[in-house]
């Protein structure tokens, strides 16, 4: 590709400085509204991936010798300047990805949650105590730091994502590496400079930009401990195996395929005002988007008719225009992508309901509009593949039974939803969908900061789900203590006893 001659370069921020490093590739970064580069991205080398780790690996000695009521009040002065920076954060993650500015401060919003639940660290490390499991022994045990952990992050929600994992590994005592996308790179420098603000130590939160290059440093690094990352399912299969083989600790959470049925006896006004929200909201470009819509039974006709109508009338423009209610897509190569599947759905025999590809703004920008595909049947790639835009196709089904197989034979399985009016068959879905999380009447379950998120299957590749107690168990390590105070240690009872020790 040509060089583009851009007046903004976003760098790496290494120790609490900002730094070019020994980068000297680049990448764009668009405007998905005007089709325009606005700025361009170093993109790290290795030797810049060893400063960074260098850099945290220095800050975590006294990092995690931090008290556990210096680590919160540096996570309530974070949380504050978060959400006096909401607007601006906002407004730069508007203006790279392409969502609209309420979409865009609902991301910020859902990320704030992670830091208030981080706030809550001395409570979140309270460890376990036994007094006297034997005569004048006592046994407790607790979580201490890993050292230096990485993050490594998709281009769909480049505040959000994120702070599912920085604010708990801090908060437990680490250090941290960001490799946020290079789409949407910058709500990461903003981000570390709040960090800063806030009273953070250098070095604790660090930002490298990069591609494949610097993951693979960050995956080969000797003092990394820990990696997460959350992506698409083949990176996440990629990091996850090259992650391990490393020895890291490695949660990997990948793509989706999510499925709404709608039973007959749901209000179907309600499931159409859901099912377009969460299939066409942020342009389809979430991993909790519904991308299928599975109608049971005679709701089929009317559902489709609902979904086509409420397609036809969303707003598309740029995520800066405050009438608008969907944004472009982030890339051009990502608007080929999609309209290419819908091609594939046509020619497949499927029923374009409401085609997106006929959208025409105003001004360049990556534009698709909603699109509804109806007749869609499994083996089809639209209804196999991720997508990952405005597309929701439609599969009708005879009941229950034939929907919760048509999603337990799906690899992917990050979210499900069910439109009902009936318990029980709301309750027969959330025990016998193999997924990992579920919505009753609810599109898109993401769950609320203190449970923890991830799907099962091809959506999440090693044991841990994120953010809340399973990702303080992710970013710590258990220590059990067994200690005796007896009144005097010159002659204990069993005192140099061969045999294994067992409570007396
Ligand atoms: P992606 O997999 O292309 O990129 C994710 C990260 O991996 C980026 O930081 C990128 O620089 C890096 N990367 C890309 N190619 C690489 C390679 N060959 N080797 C090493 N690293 C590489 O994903 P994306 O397009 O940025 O984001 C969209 C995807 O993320 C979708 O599949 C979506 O479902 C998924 N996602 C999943 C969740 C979840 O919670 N499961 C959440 C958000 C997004």
């Amino acid at each position: 590709m040509e060089p583009v001659a851009v007046e903004r370069t976003i760098r790496h921020r290494i120790g609490g400085e900002e730094t070019s490093g020994a980068s000297t590739r680049t990448s764009p970064v668009y405007d998905p509204a005007t089709g325009e580069v606005q700025a361009e991205v170093l993109l790290a080398e290795p030797s810049d991936v060893d400063a960074a780790v260098a850099a945290a690996r220095g800050a975590f000695a006294e990092w995690s010798q931090a008290s556990l009521s210096r680590r919160a009040k540096v996570m309530f002065a974070f949380r504050e300047l978060l959400n006096r920076n909401v607007e601006e954060l906002a407004r730069i993650v508007s203006s790279e990805h392409g969502k609209v500015l309420e979409d865009a401060k609902g991301e910020v919003l859902r990320g704030l949650e992670v830091v208030e639940f981080a706030c809550g660290i001395p409570h979140l490390l309270k460890g376990e105590y036994s007094d006297q499991v034997s005569t004048t022994v006592d046994a407790y045990s607790f979580r201490q730091p890993l050292g230096v952990c990485a993050g490594i992050t998709p281009f769909n929600f480049p505040a959000m994502v994120p702070m599912w994992m920085h604010p708990v590994a801090i908060a437990c005592g680490n250090a941290f590496v960001l490799k946020p996308s290079e789409r949407d790179p910058s709500a990461s420098n903003l981000v570390a400079e709040l960090y800063a603000e806030a009273g953070l130590p250098d070095g604790v939160f660090n930002v490298v930009h990069g591609d494949k290059v610097a993951v693979d440093a960050l995956l080969d690094h000797p003092d990394v401990a820990a990696v997460s990352f959350v992506g698409s399912t083949p990176i996440a299969q990629y990091v996850h195996a090259r992650g391990t083989e490393k020895r890291k600790r490695v949660q990997a959470l990948g793509g989706a395929k999510n499925h709404a049925v709608v039973m007959p006896g749901a209000d179907l006004g309600y499931a159409a005002d859901q099912l377009a929200a969460a299939g066409f909201g942020s342009a389809g470009q979430r991993c909790m988007a519904i991308s299928v819509a599975v109608a049971v039974g005679d709701a089929g006709d009317e559902l489709v008719d609902e979904v086509a109508r409420r397609a036809r009338e969303i707003e598309v423009g740029p995520g800066l225009e405050p009438s608008s209610e969907m944004g472009p897509v982030v890339t051009p190569q990502a608007r080929e992508r999609i309209v290419d599947y819908i091609g594939q759905g046509a020619e497949a025999g499927a029923r374009l309901t409401v085609d997106g590809r006929e959208l025409d703004v105003d001004g360049g920008g990556f534009w698709v509009g909603p699109t509804l595909i109806d007749q869609v049947s499994p083996e089809m790639s639209v209804y196999r593949d991720e997508i990952f835009g405005p597309v929701l196709s439609v599969v009708r089904s005879g009941g229950l039974d034939e929907a919760i197989e048509l999603i337990n034979r799906n690899p992917y399985a990050n979210g499900a939803a069910i439109f009902t009016g009936s318990g029980y068959e709301a309750r027969r879905f959330q025990r016998e969908v193999e997924v990992g999380m579920i919505g009753i009447n609810v599109p898109i379950p993401v769950p609320m900061a203190f449970y923890s998120f991830g799907g099962w299957k091809d959506s999440l590749f090693g044991d841990h789900h994120i953010h809340g107690p399973e990702g303080v168990r992710f970013y710590t390590r258990g220590k059990a203590i067994t200690s005796r105070w007896p009144a005097t240690q010159a002659t204990p009872a069993d005192a140099g006893s061969m045999n294994f020790p067992t409570s007396n």
